[in-house]
């Protein structure tokens, strides 16, 4: 008897004994173990071979007119039985069990990949994308009737997916425009209760001093007031009159203060 008959008798007399006994007892590799069951599976004459690491070995037969998919009952129940439904698709499997893949589907799956970049998309690799384009590529998911079960779930976890980074973007909107508003992070507010100056205030009303206006001016105040005295000082402009040291301050202060309130 060669090996592929000793392993198969075993599996018909043990049905679900575990892959890792097959492979200790002929001195396998699982790596090896898994090959021989392909030659294996060539010589099963209407029946097939179904394992997996938790189960163990199975040999079931097959009903050709029906779904090549494959039930668990239960150890007590026998073990795998061939499902019970027609089989619809090209790989021979019902709706539930088939692994075709979904044209629509696939289309989009490319579409995602094209915008979110290599790798599988994440929520996060979404989120670089424009509320904008997440919300099309949502609206386009939406309307792909899949048509197995394996599409299904991959179109309700990609929906889960465009959900979680549209959050993400709605978050990072509600930031940026509390950053624009001047509102103060909590943890910063907290520090500055303790000290009695706020170390921003302090250094942007010492830029405002530099460009000799009041705290409270506006963007087109700063950069008027920040003009005429480049006109005043700049070395270009008044040759050996021109202070270069003065430039290079009120240029400092110009930019902090629009980095600050984040003017562009
Ligand atoms: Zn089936």
């Amino acid at each position: 008897m060669n090996l592929n008959e000793q392993v198969l008798e075993i599996i018909l007399k043990n049905p679900g004994t575990s892959k890792k006994i097959l492979a200790e007892r002929f001195g396998l590799s699982l790596y090896r173990l898994n090959r021989l069951f392909r030659h294996i599976e060539r010589d099963l004459n209407g029946r097939t071979l179904v394992h997996d690491d938790e189960r163990g070995v199975w040999i079931v037969r097959l009903d050709d007119s029906k779904c090549l998919g494959m039930e668990w009952m239960g150890f007590q129940q026998g073990g795998y039985r061939q499902c019970d439904c027609k089989s619809l698709f090209q790989d021979g499997r019902c709706y539930e069990h088939s692994g075709c893949e979904d044209i629509e589907m696939v289309a989009f799956n490319r579409k995602l990949d094209f915008l979110a970049g290599p790798g599988d998309p994440t929520a996060r690799s979404l989120s670089q994308l424009t509320m904008e384009v997440v919300r099309d590529l949502m609206a386009n998911l939406e309307r792909i009737i899949p048509i197995t079960r394996r599409n299904l779930k991959n179109k309700l976890e990609l929906l889960k997916i465009l959900s979680a980074a549209c959050v993400a973007l709605k978050w990072k909107e509600k930031m940026r425009r509390q950053r624009t508003e001047g509102y103060v992070p909590h943890e910063f507010a907290a520090r500055s209760r303790q000290s009695s100056v706020n170390p921003f205030e302090y250094s942007l009303k010492k830029y405002f001093a530099e460009l000799e206006i009041p705290f409270d001016s506006d963007k087109d105040q700063v950069l008027k007031a920040w003009k005429r005295l480049a006109l005043c000082y700049h070395p270009d402009v008044m040759g050996s009159d021109g202070d270069e040291e003065k430039m290079k301050a009120i240029n400092l202060a110009k930019d902090s203060i629009f980095r600050v309130k984040r003017w562009d």
